[in-house]
Parts: structure tokens; sequence; C-alpha cells
């Protein structure tokens, strides 16, 4: 059994075949399924969807390609989500830099991170992280923040061992997408060898980054069970051990 860590299912890409998605998702064995608010509405339709599937549960943040232009109405209307979701919403995020895009000016996405990351700790719920090419300010971001006391994790890591040496250092969780499976990353691979398995999660980040053998499709769900078989390959494990260890990990970090 697995659970895919973190997916976006309200986005267009699922508008017409959501249904049949989660029916082959738990057909492949994955059990549960996190689905991840990137802005006030992406967040609200998140938790939309927890209400209608069972083995669904959201999250909310505001994504570091929009986040130039949030302000207090959106920091209360994500407090105010949580307080409705009544535990359907299990962590908040996906949060962070993204110095590749640049959608937003990287100090204006810095102020917006540092103000998440304190909202995250008044919820009292763990963060979800977005770092891409930001490696150092995300690492001084998360010093200075409140992160210890819920935890987090490194969503879609995309670094290499000695980074994941930090994060593991500020008690985070590592989560491993499709992009494992690629054939160039080496960096990626020692990484999912190396992180001990009591911090390791699997995700898809569907409707993006699908494994192989689908690189290039529309990613669900049901594929992280390549993510898994492979990490599982590479570490020596069967694939039933790595599952249950990313489940525990997923459960025990979102509480769910
Ligand atoms: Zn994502």
């Amino acid at each position: 059994m697995l659970i895919d860590s973190h997916c976006h299912l309200d986005m267009d890409d699922y508008a017409d075949d959501l249904g049949a998605v989660l029916v082959r998702a738990e057909a492949a064995g994955v059990a549960q399924i996190i689905t991840v608010g990137t802005d006030l509405a992406s967040s609200r339709q998140a938790l939309a969807l927890v209400e209608k599937y069972s083995m669904l549960k959201a999250t909310v943040g505001i994504h570091p390609h929009d986040a130039g232009n949030a302000g207090e109405t959106d920091w209360e209307g994500l407090l105010d989500l949580v307080a409705r979701g009544n535990g359907a919403i299990v962590g908040w995020g996906e949060i962070g830099l993204d110095y590749v895009k640049n959608h937003s000016p990287r100090h204006i996405q810095r102020r917006q991170f540092a103000r998440q990351l304190e909202l995250a700790a008044q919820a009292r719920l763990p963060v979800i992280i977005h770092d891409r090419e930001a490696h150092d300010d995300v690492l001084a971001a998360l010093s200075a923040s409140p992160v210890r006391q819920r935890g987090g994790i490194m969503h879609c890591f995309s670094g290499d061992w000695p980074l994941a040496k930090r994060l593991l250092n500020l008690d985070l969780y590592i989560s491993l997408s499709g992009v494992v499976t690629f054939k160039n990353a080496a960096a990626l691979q020692e990484v999912a060898a190396k992180v001990p398995l009591d911090r390791l999660l699997v995700e898809t980040d569907g409707p993006f980054l699908a494994p192989h053998p689908y690189r290039g499709k529309r990613n669900e769900p049901a594929w992280v069970v390549e993510t898994a078989r492979h990490i599982a390959g590479i570490r020596g494990i069967p694939l039933a051990k790595l599952a249950a260890a990313t489940t525990a990990n997923t459960r025990t970090l979102f509480t769910m």
C-alpha cells in the first residue's frame, strides 16, 4: 500500500476523468492521495475534493509562482479553510522559492515564504516546500523559522546528497518524484539510496513529471508505484518494505 504524498488533482488536467484516475490509483495499491493547494482558489478546490472523495487529504498554501500578489485576504482565506477543514487539511504548502521561473521577484518570494512559515506554525501544520535553484535561501528561511515544531517536507527533492543531509539536520523529510526514475538522475539516485528509510516519502507531483515508462504523459497517482519500485530497486529492498515505510512516514508527518 502506498500514499501519493503530493499531487494537484484540482488542476484542469483531471477535470474530465478524476473519478477514473482515483479508481486506477486504488487498483494500483495507492490508498491515499494528498492534493496540494497552490493559491487560495486551488486550496479551496482541494478542500472541496476531499469532501467528495474519502481517499484524499488536502493542503493549503500559495506557491512561489503566485506569491507576488498574495496579501492579508489570502492569508485569512487560507486560515479559514484550515478551520473549516476540520482535519481534512493536513499541511501548509506548497510554499517556497523558485529561482528558475521567477514568476515573482525573488525578494517578494522570500518575504511571502517567511510569512507562510509563520502561518503554518500558527495553524499547527507541517509545511510542504518547493525549492528550485534556491537551496541556500530556502535553508536560511527554514533555519530562521519554527519549522521543527510541526515538521515539513522537501517536495520533489531536486538537489544532491549534501543538500539532503542539511535538510535532514533540520528534521525535515525528503520526498522523491518520478524524476528519480530518469536515466540522467544520478545525483537523485544517490539520495534515494542514502536517505534514512524513516525520512523518505514518495509522490507523483501529478499532472507533472510522469515517471519512466510514462515520461512525457500526464502523470497520475497510480504511477507513484513506478517511483517506489525504482527506489526499492536502488536500495535493494522489497517494494512492500519501501511502501510500508513511506506510507508510515507520510502518516506521521501529516497526522493522517
Ligand atoms: Zn506541486
